[in-house]
């Protein structure tokens, strides 16, 4: 049996042939079309044709970045991507290819591929977060994908981690609208916010003569040359990825926590010391009974995901 993941992300669309194993036999991308359904649309549709000569396609899973529901099987909305506004995406593309179709949230579809072929392979409780642009998280509890009443649960990047105060600054403000999301915080969004702040105390960092816009990687590459505050706006990243870490730990007693995407490049900048603060935030008994580890599948976990959900539901 062969199944086609499919993971949508903001500019480009990542779709892979996997096999019941979960392994990825052949990969394809295309570009995103954000703002028109009907060109969104037949992108993915072209996609799914060119594995079609290839192989019997028995599934697809779609994996798309927002609130789906798991009642209606409608994405309500999806914020990088207004096209898809209350869209029934899963029923519009088996309409145009004839093969069943199920779509999820892209950050439950990763979460769910560590969990039946990545890190988390034989666990019960386990969280998975994608640390890019912003904080994507998926949870497996008692044995599945928990996904909350309507399908909208699991959203622990805008969970509140840092609300400022009421009288002076209500803390950086998210793209959903919320202050002091985790997401602003551990992301790397919120890694370049953590280095404007630090740097207007600092005139003699090195940050000063990185060009503009800055992004998380300039400042990494900074970090690595010695200079003392980008290192310091990694290690108060590590710091607020280790209390997050510490809130899942104590709220949900998990085996593990997988933590994957682009910003994991900085790993070692990052992990270890997260690890510390965990510990020294979370119950000393529950802190002991769940690793913290590094994805062993991404970029691909998403797509993987998708094509594993195809094959399970
Ligand atoms: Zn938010």
């Amino acid at each position: 049996m062969h199944y086609l993941g499919i993971d949508v992300g903001g500019t480009s669309i990542k779709a892979g042939l996997v096999n019941e194993a979960g392994r990825v036999l052949e990969s394809r991308r295309a570009l995103t079309v954000a703002d028109d359904l009907n060109g969104f649309l037949s992108a993915l549709t072209e996609l799914v044709r060119g594995f079609q000569k290839a192989a019997a396609i028995d599934a697809i899973g779609i994996g798309v970045p927002g609130l789906h529901s798991s009642r209606t099987h409608i994405i309500e909305t999806s914020p990088n991507l207004p096209c898809l506004r209350r869209v029934n995406l899963e029923e519009l593309l088996a309409d145009q290819v004839h093969i069943r179709t199920i779509s999820e949230n892209d950050a439950n579809a990763a979460a769910y591929a560590e969990f039946v072929c990545g890190a988390g392979v034989g666990l019960r409780h386990m969280a998975h977060l994608t640390i890019g642009t912003g904080l994507g998280s998926g949870f497996v509890l008692n044995g599945s994908l928990f996904t909350g009443a309507s399908g909208y649960g699991g959203e622990f990047g805008h969970t509140v981690l840092n609300a400022g105060s009421a009288r002076q600054n209500a803390g950086r403000l998210c793209g959903c609208g919320n202050h002091g999301c985790v997401e602003m915080f551990v992301s790397a969004t919120g890694i370049v916010l953590t280095a404007e702040d630090m740097m207007r105390e600092a005139p003699e960092s090195l940050l000063h003569d990185l060009e503009w816009p800055l992004t998380s990687e300039k400042i990494y590459e900074v970090a690595v040359r010695g200079d003392a505050i980008a290192r310091e706006v990694f290690k108060e990243t590590a710091r607020y990825l280790g209390i997050a870490c510490a809130n899942l730990i104590n709220l949900l007693n998990l085996e593990m926590i997988i933590i994957g995407g682009g910003v994991m490049g900085a790993g070692d900048l990052l992990m270890n010391s997260a690890r510390e603060i965990a510990q020294r935030h979370a119950f000393p008994s529950a802190y002991a009974d769940c690793r913290i580890v590094q994805s062993k599948l991404w970029p691909d976990a998403g797509m993987i995901g998708a094509a594993m959900l195809a094959r399970d539901r």
